[in-house]
């Protein structure tokens, strides 16, 4: 029997093969590597899709959280406000910048930010608040601006996991002060490796992350100020220049999917569907699904080996919570302070979720869940 994969990005490069093959052999052929005109056309490209002024492309999603931070003078002293249910990049580059990462609880419908928890949160330190768009489902940004526009708080939009995705006709990337986006293979718009990109609308702002992104110079061996090394590769560019203009038709076939997993699974006792917020387009990165515990114990865990045992690989994320990870032990938070984060981290279950999935191969995951629970 086939295996179903989480993700399977070979069906991708079936499809597109030939002209990436292209691209990437050009970029070879140009002697041209780092930066050059094959990266700012991307950045363009990038930045006119998103809807904002400038695009700087950089070597992470990571890198992008970063060098935002540094851009906006956020460091030792500060605080920002995240999600514990995330991946460990958004709080760990508030850490690498020198501030501390306040997290805040997570709504159990959409698994992002409670923005009703956030106030409570604030203190005169809190500098930013940085909301993820996780699974690809855009964050309430209309409650969310209106509560840092009270309290003055930089938005710093983590959109790893949702690029295309949008509030209200809006993409994300472009509602806060800036939007870090990752190219992370297994992202929506993925490279053939490492990469990631920021988009701003302030000049200023966008001329220091260029700085910073290459050595603090703006050019030659003059340099500013203390940067890093995060430029993104010619040949990353070129792929992520072709795939850019298929993401939207991509996207499209991921909302698909999101529905035929809702009709099949619509009445499957046991089981909390993922639902998309009416004001928000998602781009459903995940299908991320909950098994809640018996008084037998974690479903979840017994579920997802069940479905391994047929084939189908299905993904835990998170499962450890960040406020509980070892590395923010020093910053003191106990079992039972963030409650519904630490039970989510027990229940969610991710679907295999990618365009290419088919009718038939979601039956046979739907089957084995169904088998599973009953
Ligand atoms: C993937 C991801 C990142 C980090 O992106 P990389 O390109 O892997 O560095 C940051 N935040 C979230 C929510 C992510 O999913």
């Amino acid at each position: 029997m086939n295996q179903i994969p989480p993700l399977d990005l070979t069906e991708q490069y079936k499809s597109i093969g030939a002209e990436v093959n292209a691209a990437v052999l050009e970029v070879l052929a140009s002697g041209r590597y780092i930066n050059g005109p094959v990266v700012s056309q991307f950045e363009q490209a990038f930045a006119d899709y998103i809807g904002a002024a400038t695009c700087i492309a950089c070597n992470s999603g990571t890198d992008a959280l970063f060098l935002a931070l540094r851009a906006f003078n956020i460091g030792v002293g500060d605080e920002v406000i995240t999600s514990p249910f995330t991946f460990i990049a958004t709080a760990e580059m508030i850490s690498a910048a020198g501030a501390t990462p306040v997290f805040v609880d997570i709504d159990p419908q959409t698994y992002n930010l409670d923005l009703q928890q956030i106030e409570a949160a604030i203190t005169p330190k809190t500098k930013a608040i940085m909301p993820v768009h996780l699974f690809g489902h855009p964050v309430d940004m209309t409650e969310l601006t209106a509560i840092a526009q009270t309290h003055q708080l930089l938005v710093i939009e983590d959109c790893a996991q949702a690029v295309g995705a949008a509030w209200n006709g809006v993409r994300v990337g472009n509602i806060g002060q800036i939007g870090c986006f990752s190219f992370y293979p297994t992202k929506n718009l993925g490279a053939c490796g490492d990469g990631g990109a920021i988009t701003v609308n302030d000049a200023a702002i966008a001329d220091r992350i260029r700085l910073l992104r290459d050595h603090g110079r703006r050019e030659g061996y003059i340099h500013e100020e203390v940067g890093v090394n995060s430029r993104l590769d010619a040949v990353q560019a070129a792929i992520l220049s072709i795939k850019l203009r298929y993401l939207d038709t991509w996207n499209a076939g991921r909302q698909v999917v999101a529905e035929r997993y809702h009709q099949l699974l619509e009445h499957v006792p046991g089981i909390i569907l993922p639902q998309a917020l009416p004001d928000g387009q998602a781009v459903w990165n995940q299908y991320t699904i909950r098994i809640p515990a018996s008084p037998q114990g974690n479903n979840r865990d017994r579920v997802r080996q069940h479905l391994q045992q047929q084939g189908i690989i299905s993904m835990i994320y998170y499962p450890l919570p960040l406020h509980l990870q070892p590395v923010y032990k020093f910053l003191g938070y106990q079992p039972g302070q963030l409650p519904v984060s630490e039970q989510l981290a027990n229940e969610v279950l991710s679907l295999p979720m990618y365009p290419e999935l088919t009718l038939e191969q979601q039956e046979r995951v739907v089957y084995a869940l169904k088998d599973s629970l009953s």
